[in-house]
């Protein structure tokens, strides 16, 4: 018991939980600052991923990221784990989480922090998974990893995360293997593994893009009850709004590496106000449709030549806005607030 950590037991962590309660009110969980990303090409040149993107996340908070195909999401979600592939470059900004500045993190640091403080929720589950080895044995491997305790309780927490998530079905499916398991199945084995050790915050790239309708639903459901339960602190990436709906706290939507407004998800899902977020939501079906939820996707980004540096000046969007102004051309918009809480990026709005 040597080396036992003090958040293994579950009080403490509660503790610890309340103390980030307090802080929520000086600051936040996450936050990041500025951040900006390329992609450096064969040729050497570099084009521009994420473009001076900030915002925060509180605790408890379910924080949902929209946006296009190719609009900077996952760019986003691996630059927070400090996951970036080696053809990135990190141009500028912060990420701070509990005082640290995770971009300057040792990879040490930042391999004990992933999965256990923050931990990420891929779309295919297919691929995330060892193929040859049970599920229950492969969460107990992430608690082992992050010394979450002896050998009893790995055990038991791991007998706890699988009754959370499969409830009466739990120990059946902690012996099956992969293949044994449905495409929804699996997604919950990954959302085991992201809870497991109870981190600070979970990030969630599209979990349910490659499931059918039906499992897309049941899988939405899990997150949404883990959040009642659990008071989960999550970001939550998609293309698609209806899954936002009901769910989120506050929504960011992207467009092409920047933010371009981020409000209360009830205001943003319903009465959006940038351009772009009024374009996106005229251009999908009514979010209350079930049926087509994994088809819907939204058209794609087209290749924009203005992506390279030094970058343009002016609005990212201004090419394809039907309200552009003489000014988008030149100036960049910046943020307005509408409220305290609903920001967007738009010289629309800058004299009201
Ligand atoms: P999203 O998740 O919203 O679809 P991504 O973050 O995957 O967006 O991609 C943002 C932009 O960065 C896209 O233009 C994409 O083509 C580019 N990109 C992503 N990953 C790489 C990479 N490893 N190398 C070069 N370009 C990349
Ligand atoms: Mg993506």
């Amino acid at each position: 018991m040597g080396n036992y950590p003090w958040f293994a037991h579950r009080h403490v962590f509660l503790v610890q939980f309340g103390v980030l309660l307090q802080h929520a009110s000086m600051g936040s969980i996450l936050e990041i600052r500025d951040l900006r990303v390329a992609y450096r090409s064969r040729n050497g040149d570099l084009s521009r991923a994420l473009d001076g993107v900030s915002f925060f996340l509180g605790p408890g908070e379910v924080l949902g990221v929209l946006g296009e195909s190719g609009s900077g999401k996952s760019t986003l979600a691996l630059s927070l784990l400090g996951l970036l592939p080696r053809d990135s470059v990190v141009a500028s900004g912060a990420v701070l989480f509990q005082g640290r500045d995770l971009l300057k993190a040792e990879p040490r640091e930042l391999q004990a922090i992933r999965g256990k403080n923050i931990s990420l929720i891929f779309q295919e589950p297919s691929v995330a998974l060892h193929p040859t080895m049970r599920v229950g044995r492969q969460v107990r491997q992430i608690l082992d990893a992050h010394g979450m305790g002896d050998r009893d309780e790995l055990v038991r927490r791991t007998r706890e995360v699988f009754e959370t998530l499969f409830a009466e079905e739990a120990e059946r499916i902690a012996r099956s293997y992969p293949h044994q398991l449905s495409g929804g199945q699996r997604q919950r084995v990954l959302i085991a593994q992201a809870i497991a050790c109870r981190p600070s915050v979970v990030i969630a790239d599209e979990p349910t893009a490659s499931l059918d309708p039906t499992t897309q639903k049941e899988i939405l459901d899990v997150f949404r009850g883990l959040r009642k339960n659990l008071g989960l602190t999550m970001i939550f990436i998609t293309h698609n709004p209806a899954l936002l709906s009901g769910f989120a706290d506050r929504v960011l939507v992207f467009y092409a590496g920047r933010v371009a407004e981020l409000g209360p998800a009830k205001r943003v899902l319903t009465s959006p106000k940038h351009p772009y977020t009024q374009a996106l939501f005229r251009s999908i079906p009514p979010l209350d449709e079930p049926h087509d939820a994994g088809e819907r996707s939204l058209p794609t980004i087209p290749p924009d030549p203005n992506r390279s540096f030094p970058p343009r000046s002016g609005c990212p969007f201004e090419p394809r806005c039907p309200e552009r102004m003489e000014i988008c051309k030149s100036r960049d918009p910046g943020f307005v607030s509408l409220s305290e809480s609903h920001m967007v990026s738009c010289f629309r709005y800058e004299n009201q």
